[in-house]
């Protein structure tokens, strides 16, 4: 099916829930086990028609944030979505405590039940009307982001606009730019402050009424963490501090010293080359093309996937007036189609659209076919993984994009990949300080901030810039409106680099490897998913000593 063929229709929410009421009654009376299994079939289908009309309405909002009638379907969603979930719980609740159980777990797998505890701790009733304001503060971040209009050289542009200038060859332009970022959330610091102010009280309020210490454990939870705590996540954050800061400190001085500076102030972090950062060559209506030549050129079952993307209109990554910024990748169960949602804008990030996002969409692709929903989508690690490996499979085409700067495109593309992580750590610390200590204010939270700079960036020189004063983390968008969900990145970097060492010594074997586990999707936990695939435990010690040894025998 083609995406334009859809046909949109507003979910009835009393019916859903009347269905769902039902179909809890019925599971709970059942004689056996395989009563109880259709009506998981039920709900299955239930799931899907609801989950498909809700990624919809999120596809086309987002392609024209204009069009009054999805921004109302939009709302319609954000309302109702608690009272769906609420209803779904009461449903799960009925398997959980089923005296079928163990046949249950025979036909649907453990895991399943296990997410499903994992989803009950991390849901409440009571907590609804904060999980609302939740949703309404997230929304009121997105729209002051939004609401920069900045006069650049002439130009009027917004924040991600501006990001084009920031990764400029002529040094004062980054300055400049990074200059003009910093005057909007200076004029704005005091909004950026009371929004995340609120955020963390909510969130420290939800945790509460449901008699946790803290957010902590009721943010892990709701990421579905079902093989790893906190206290591990501490102790791998300190082992990227020791095995790979090393490596990130050679890369930032070559960097430095490729671009004749004597040190990296933050804004010449992100120019690579004196010349430029590699761009792609192709217009962008050739783009598309090219990936469709390059996953021909991968295997037949990417060129399979990739003809499925193109010939059903699954993609939208051309820029325009209404459409919001940045990309993703969603999917569309009912019809088995992934969607993948992209601003085109001459930079590198075209090409990460057709090599990470189409990660995800291959993976969504090639588990279409499953027929327990929630086993179809793994846990976000993992399915970071999907999507930052193919980043690195897809390393021999990149002369379909960069021509003969397809050696550099590699090199910055794979310094990057390792320099994400100390900077996805000090992330994903600063949340557990915050969370940890609710009391701090938010000037307290800028220290903290500083202080983590310190701790991961080492390489940038600040020298009393605003950005210095650790107002950085307004600008990292995940940190007010996801959180807990940033190690993931990390976790999935430092397994999709192991898949690259591994391609670099047989590709054939790493590929292989790689298409099982995406075939797997969410049947097992993340560990079980990268251990399976021949991967090591990146928790392990030892695990960041081997990647940061490979990196820097590719780069030095
Ligand atoms: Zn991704």
């Amino acid at each position: 099916m083609k995406f334009s063929e859809i046909q949109y229709e507003r979910p009835d929410i009393k019916a859903v829930i009347a269905r769902y009421e039902t179909l809890a009654e019925k599971a709970g009376a059942a004689k056996n086990a395989k009563e109880q299994l259709d009506c998981v079939d039920e709900h299955e289908r239930l799931l899907s028609e609801v989950a498909t009309m809700m990624s919809y309405v999120y596809i086309r909002h987002s392609v024209d944030t204009r069009d009054p009638f999805f921004e109302k379907e939009q709302e319609f969603f954000d309302e109702n979505y608690p009272l769906f979930e609420e209803k779904r719980q009461e449903f799960c609740t009925v398997l959980l405590d089923s005296p079928f159980r163990p046949e249950l777990e025979k036909a649907l797998g453990r895991l399943f039940f296990v997410n499903m505890e994992i989803a009950k701790k991390a849901f409440s009733p009571a907590n609804i009307p904060l999980m609302q304001e939740e949703a309404k503060l997230v929304t009121e971040y997105s729209k002051l982001l939004a609401s920069a209009s900045l006069e650049f050289d002439g130009e009027t542009v917004n924040l991600t606009q501006l990001h084009k200038f920031e990764e400029s060859p002529n040094r004062d332009t980054r300055r400049r730019a990074y200059a003009a970022e910093a005057s909007f959330f200076k004029a704005n610091e005091a909004e950026f402050d009371r929004i995340f102010d609120e955020l963390v009280r909510i969130r420290n309020s939800m945790a509460k009424n449901m008699g946790y210490q803290n957010f902590v454990t009721l943010g892990y939870y709701a990421m579905n963490r079902n093989c790893y705590d906190a206290s591990m996540v501490a102790v791998y954050r300190e082992q990227v501090v020791k095995d790979i800061l090393p490596t990130v400190m050679k890369i930032k001085e070559k960097q430095a010293e490729r671009n004749g500076l004597s040190g990296l102030m933050f804004y010449d972090n992100a120019c690579f080359y004196p010349e430029g950062n590699p761009k792609p060559r192709a217009s962008f209506d050739e783009m598309l093309g090219l990936g469709r030549k390059m996953y021909h050129e991968m295997s037949a079952e990417t060129g399979e996937f990739i003809d499925y993307m193109i010939d059903n209109e699954l993609f939208d990554s051309i820029a325009k007036a209404g459409k919001q910024p940045g990309g993703y990748c969603t999917y569309l169960p009912e019809f088995k189609l992934p969607y993948i949602f992209a601003n085109f804008n001459g930079t590198s990030a075209d090409v990460d659209v057709l090599t990470h996002e189409a990660g995800h969409a291959y993976q969504a692709y090639r588990a279409r076919n499953m027929k327990i929903l929630e086993l179809s989508q793994a846990t976000l690690e993992a399915c970071e993984v999907h999507s930052m490996s193919m980043e690195f499979f897809c390393y021999p085409f990149m002369n379909l994009f960069y021509g003969d700067d397809a050696d550099r495109a590699r090199e910055a593309h794979l310094s990057d990949a390792v320099s994400f992580l100390p900077y996805g750590c000090m992330v994903d610390e600063f949340q557990h300080v915050v969370y940890e200590h609710p009391e701090l204010t938010p000037n307290e939270r800028k220290a903290e901030w500083a202080k983590l700079e310190d701790k991961y960036r080492p390489f940038l020189r600040f020298k009393g810039d605003f950005f210095g004063e650790g107002m950085w983390f307004m600008r990292q968008s995940h940190i007010y409106k996801n959180p807990f969900y940033y190690i993931d990145y990390c976790l999935a970097q430092t397994s999709a680099l192991q898949f690259w060492a591994w391609a670099q010594k047989d590709r054939k074997a790493a590929f292989t490897a790689y298409n099982a586990l995406v075939e797997k999707a969410g049947t097992e936990t993340f560990l079980d998913l990268v251990t399976g695939a021949g991967l090591k435990n990146p928790f392990t010690p030892g695990c960041l000593v081997d990647v940061a040894k490979e990196t820097e025998k590719q780069l030095f």
